[in-house]
């Protein structure tokens, strides 16, 4: 069936990137250091509580747990650390990378917010989501 053999490559090509990834930065340890990865990609990582523009994050932003984005061709990642768990943010943060490195749109943003993750997930958060369990 074309359909699933599509959803495969999908997962095959976020499984993969994971694994490069850990190839590329040459780590081979845990716990993984995510800064590590976001300066070898020249990604920023910014806190909602350092994000100088968060006033004009609308609701919706403020409400999830981060978002990726490009500004002047530099792809930055922000995660609400405000009543997250540590855990929960370096979820968050690898969802992220993956969306960065998988060479996804980050013009359309989508804030990702796991509480109201809906059953029909683009094939692009499944693919972050993949990328994060697997890095
Ligand atoms: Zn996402």
């Amino acid at each position: 069936m074309p359909y699933k053999n599509k959803n495969y490559s999908c997962y095959c090509a976020a499984r993969n990137k994971a694994w490069e990834v850990l190839i590329h930065c040459k780590i081979t340890s845990l716990p993984l250091n995510l800064n590590l990865i976001a300066e070898y990609y020249k990604i920023k990582i910014i806190p909602y509580s350092k994000a100088k523009n968060y006033k004009n994050f609308n609701q919706e932003i403020k409400d999830g747990d981060g978002f990726s984005t490009i500004l002047n061709s530099q792809k930055i990642i922000y995660f609400n650390d405000k009543n997250r768990t540590i855990q929960r943010i370096r979820f968050t943060i690898a969802h992220e990378l993956g969306h960065c490195l998988l060479e996804h749109d980050l013009i359309k943003t989508k804030y990702r917010n796991s509480e109201t993750g809906l059953p029909e997930d683009s094939i692009e958060e499944i693919q972050a989501n993949v990328f994060a369990r697997d890095i």
